[in-house]
């Protein structure tokens, strides 16, 4: 058969609880040996009891590694008692623990929370009420609103430069894809960046951005991730920048654009 690479345009699924009231499902969370193999052999051993509904492993260093899975219940017979008993009888199996849902709802008794990229801890909030959530500022404090929510992202940009100054290295217009596809990645919208001729200005369009996922009484635009757009490309690029929302959702475009341009008007990349 012939092998395509994974369709594009898919969200991480993340499982910090999942509800299916029609099966009866488990959490499996187990230390295991960081040998080759070992997942493989879990696997083959978890495949017989359970349909694996996500799982997730990692390194925990000194030949140690974290798994765990959501998955449903092949058979009656299975329990998440009879389930553990067996696990914990594999060799490759150090410590392990199996919760069952109850009434539908399974949730993840082990993970304390979220990291990415250089190890930082998250929070994962859905779109929906962070937009509304901006929605009720820009509702009490009017234009005041659109430029505190423009400065929050400004700084919290300008205080996070350092990391993307590491992690993209000194020539950030050559990685710029890679920027597009860590913020798509990250769930601010499905972004991509190019570059005007000449580097004049820097267009970055976001498809399903979060900031106006939801409808705007206040006509507000995206002004956290406008100010968020200079906060990361001023320090970027070693320039100031002035940024600015030319296409909306909220103005009833299809997507959002923001054009990011030197403050003097010279190119960007110098
Ligand atoms: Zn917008």
């Amino acid at each position: 058969m012939e092998k395509h690479p994974p369709r594009p345009l898919k969200r991480h699924v993340i499982f910090p609880f999942h509800y299916d009231p029609s099966q009866k499902t488990v959490f499996v969370a187990a230390s295991i040996s960081d040998e080759p193999g070992t997942l493989a052999a879990l696997l083959t051993l978890l495949s017989k009891r359970v349909n694996l509904i996500g799982t997730s492993s990692y390194t925990l260093g000194q030949d140690a590694a974290s798994f765990s899975c959501y998955g449903s219940l092949l058979s009656d017979d299975t329990t998440a008692q009879s389930l553990q008993k067996e696990l914990m009888a594999s060799a490759r199996v150090v410590s392990c623990q199996v919760w069952e849902s109850e009434e539908g709802l399974i949730v993840d008794r082990y993970h304390t929370g979220f990291q990415a990229g250089v190890g930082e801890p998250y929070v994962v909030f859905p779109n929906k009420g962070l937009s509304d959530t901006f929605e009720g500022v820009v509702r009490v404090f009017g234009s005041g609103g659109s430029t505190l929510l423009y400065d929050l992202g400004l700084s919290y940009a300008k205080a996070r430069a350092g990391i993307y100054r590491k992690i993209i290295g000194p020539h950030a217009e050559s990685r710029i894809d890679e920027l597009a596809f860590i913020v798509t990645a990250l769930g601010y919208g499905l972004s991509e960046a190019t570059f005007d001729s000449n580097y004049e200005a820097l267009r970055l369009t976001s498809r399903e951005c979060f900031e106006c996922s939801t409808p705007s009484e206040c006509k507000r635009q995206c002004n956290f991730l406008r100010g968020m757009a200079a906060g990361i490309f001023g320090p970027l690029f070693g320039v100031e920048v002035v940024s600015q929302e030319t296409r909306c959702r909220h103005l009833g475009d299809d997507l959002c654009e923001f054009v990011i341009k030197a403050k003097d008007e010279r190119p960007l990349v110098r």
